[in-house]
């Protein structure tokens, strides 16, 4: 294994960002190759601990000789988001110096070729940074970004392309559910990973053997030994599965049994009112349609002061909130209905 440190320019003078990055080389040039991510919303660490605990397992596999296809590890993949502190609070998910979302405007490219990237020497520090992680990824097989929901059950974003294909990875991951989606305008680094594969003859593309995907390892407090250990397990088994890393003691994935769902099924469920929130359902829980889902409490104490908020449809819960203070007009939770939403903005990649 060999790491080095990869250094992002600052946007003024003496300062830059570094991380490591991870590297095993393969024996077998024909096996599927794998890139791993975790934190590029830099306070999201579950899977930033599933990484920690996942290296020793490969220095294992690469100390025996069962590392068949390359595999870089970025365990940390947002430098400046990790440094961003604001009046005390973390701030990992938009850069302070643009307001963009770290997982929005990674360019999407035409074709899984890094010279088609664009020139981002006088762009700003976080467009530098996300160019180098799609140069990092791009020609990986197997592209996983591990992200974490406020609170939610363990679930994949995949690309409708990719489905049923992976299938099997979702199985091998252990995940809850996978939400489907086929259109992503804002570029996600999943998008930016997938894209690129999308206007290329089948058998260049190879959708059979690809893997791109935004994972949600659960809520922001998730950050758990044992759920850390559960995790990595995942992911080797899905290295296996894949033929990444050879493992004869490992049993084939089982079919999946886990909710699978379009992106358009999904109710975000704005708040009406601003207040304080008291959920009456969590993430894993089954509602009727006409279900209480909340109560926002926003005139306490006065006749009239609690307004309730009704599921439009029968589902699950994914995610919900992971603080009880709402502004009005901020989502309360994502249901994932049986049928397609009528919330207009339903279908958007939200991670
Ligand atoms: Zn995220």
């Amino acid at each position: 294994m060999q790491k080095s440190i990869e250094r992002i320019a600052g946007d003024s003078e003496g300062h830059s960002y570094e991380f490591p990055v991870f590297r095993f080389e393969g024996t077998d040039k024909a096996a599927p190759s794998a890139y791993l991510q975790a934190a590029l919303h830099a306070g999201e660490l579950p899977g930033v601990v599933a990484i920690d605990a996942l290296m020793p397992m490969l220095e294992k596999a690469e100390a025996e000789g069962r590392i068949k296809g390359s595999i870089t590890v970025v365990p940390q993949a947002n430098p400046i988001g990790r440094a961003q502190y604001h009046f005390g609070e973390h701030q990992g998910r938009f850069h302070l110096g643009t307001r963009t979302n770290f997982n929005r405007g990674f360019p999407l490219l035409a074709a899984p070729d890094v010279e088609l990237l664009p020139d981002t020497t006088l762009g700003t520090a976080d467009q530098r940074l996300k160019t180098r992680l799609l140069q990092l990824s791009i020609g990986h097989d197997i592209v996983l970004d591990l992200h974490c929901d406020d609170e939610g059950l363990a679930y994949l974003y995949v690309h409708a392309s990719l489905w049923p294909a992976m299938a099997d990875c979702a199985a091998a991951m252990g995940v809850d559910a996978v939400i489907l989606w086929d259109e992503d305008t804002d570029g996600t680094f999943e998008g930016a990973s997938i894209t690129p594969y999308l206007n290329l003859p089948a058998e260049v593309a190879r959708f059979d053997r690809r893997v791109a995907t935004t994972v949600e390892y659960r809520g922001i407090l998730d950050v758990d030994g044992a759920l850390a250990g559960a995790d990595a397990e995942g992911l080797y088994r899905l290295l296996v599965a894949r033929g990444v890393v050879q493992d004869q003691a490992l049993s084939t994935p089982g079919s999946f049994t886990g909710l699978v769902a379009p992106l358009e099924n999904i109710d975000m469920m704005p708040a009406p009112r601003a207040g304080a929130v008291l959920y009456k359902v969590k993430p894993g829980d089954r509602v009727a349609e006409g279900a209480l889902l909340a109560t926002i409490v926003h005139a306490p104490g006065e006749a009239g002061g609690r307004t309730q908020l009704f599921a439009p449809q029968a589902g699950i819960i994914l995610t919900r909130r992971s603080r009880r203070i709402i502004r009005a007009g901020e989502d309360l939770l994502k249901l994932v209905g049986d049928r397609k939403s009528a919330d207009a903005r339903s279908g958007t990649l939200e991670d």
